[in-house]
């Protein structure tokens, strides 16, 4: 069997005396996509963010694709994950993250949004890092937006560039925050649309969404998370067939 590309173990993360993951245990196949559903609270940006390598766990492993980056508290205490700065570089180096905000810098255009990071982290040559970033907007179908500022462009036109500057960077995993939930409703399935595409692509994906049809029928493992912990994991039609778990079902209520 080949690793997941993501393994969280027993990972538990507070906030001061509040417990706000308790004890989740997820793997992330690799190549597939996976749904984190969960009411607002329920702790999904937070393990997002310790996927990433945003937030430090409080106790608890999380392995990217197998490097151990996590070590057994020699006091005898939880394992945990605490990373070196090298650590941390190198895990970044594998994730993209694409947030609810698109995070766009106002002043560059979109070529320039998607080309930064190429130019001043990587240090690729101007000439190199556009070839790439007109190849990455063109895979979210922005081909012709390229010299537009964010000012003008739509807000699913704004999201489908944050995607195409992850992708320039060539993750192994692309992490989502709810994606469209910023968006006016008729500009949500474009979006859904590059997200299905890459999905198609086999790229490993983690994608926490309220769209419930889209994490149906993209998802090939859905996760439910409520409060702090992980009531369901499993593929869409053992989550979504009959019987339903109660929770799950007052949030579909919710949802849908
Ligand atoms: P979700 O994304 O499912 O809505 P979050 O992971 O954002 O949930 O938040 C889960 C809980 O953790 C919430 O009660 C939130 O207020 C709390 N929380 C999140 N981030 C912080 C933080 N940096 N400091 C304190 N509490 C936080
Ligand atoms: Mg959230």
């Amino acid at each position: 069997m080949t690793r997941p590309a993501v393994r969280i173990r027993d990972v538990h993360k507070s906030f001061g005396s509040t417990e706000v993951l308790k004890g989740i245990d997820l793997s992330v196949p690799k190549g597939s996509t996976t749904c984190l559903l969960g009411p607002s609270g329920s702790g999904k940006s937070t393990l997002l963010r310790c996927i990433a390598f945003l937030e430090e766990t409080t106790s608890g492993l999380i392995e990217i694709d197998g490097d151990p980056l996590g070590f057994a508290d020699p006091g005898g205490g939880r394992s945990r994950t605490r990373l070196s700065a090298g650590d941390i570089r190198r895990v970044r180096a594998k994730i993209g993250m694409v947030f609810q905000q698109f995070n766009l810098w106002p002043h560059m255009t979109a070529l320039g949004n998607v080309t930064e990071a190429l130019v001043t982290v990587q240090g690729m040559k101007r000439q190199a890092a556009n070839e790439i970033g007109n190849q990455q907007l063109a895979r979210v179908g922005l081909s012709d937006r390229g010299h537009h500022y964010p000012s003008e462009l739509s807000g699913g036109q704004q999201q489908r560039v944050a995607i195409a500057r992850a992708l320039a960077l060539s993750p192994d995993i692309l992490l989502f925050d709810e994606p469209t939930a910023s968006l006016d409703p008729e500009l949500t399935g474009e979006v859904l649309n590059v997200m299905r595409e890459l999905a198609e692509t086999g790229m490993t994906l983690v994608i926490v969404t309220h769209e419930i049809g889209f994490a149906a029928s993209v998802g090939q493992k859905i996760a439910f998370l409520d409060h702090g912990k992980l009531l369901l994991d499993g593929p869409p039609a053992e989550i979504f067939g009959t019987p339903r778990h109660p929770r799950l079902e007052q949030f579909l209520e919710t949802y849908l």
